[in-house]
């Protein structure tokens, strides 16, 4: 018989596996230890307000920052906790920008002020 390993090319391989089946090979075949996929854990929760995993809690509240959550309601935790970080870079920006433009409403006020001043003097 065929060792089913020993092709020219993935045209061969196909009309090979058109003809075969692979139970017939079975003895041939060696477990792959290497990892392929990783299925995510379906009861990993984390908190929305600190990524705190919240497996294993008895309480409905997170022991980190006191938010709570409901194991039924997805809209209250998080089942990853990157998109935490991503949020927060996003949160981080906006009040970067808020700052910005609250300093240059101050920097533009300061500068009308200062050349109505030079303009038209205190009085
Ligand atoms: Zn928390």
């Amino acid at each position: 018989m065929r060792r089913y390993t020993s092709f020219r090319g993935e045209k061969e391989e196909a009309e090979f596996w058109d003809t075969h089946d692979s139970t017939d090979f079975q003895s041939e075949l060696e477990e792959d230890r290497e990892t392929v996929f990783e299925r995510r854990s379906p009861g990993m929760i984390y908190c929305l307000g600190c990524s705190y995993c919240l497996e294993g809690l008895t309480e409905h509240r997170c022991p980190e920052c006191g938010r709570g959550f409901d194991r039924e309601d997805s809209a209250t935790f998080t089942r990853d906790p990157k998109h935490l970080q991503v949020r927060r870079v996003r949160r981080l920006l906006s009040f970067v920008m808020i700052g910005l433009v609250l300093l240059f409403s101050v920097l533009i006020f300061f500068v009308i002020a200062a050349s109505r001043i030079f303009t038209f003097g205190w009085f």
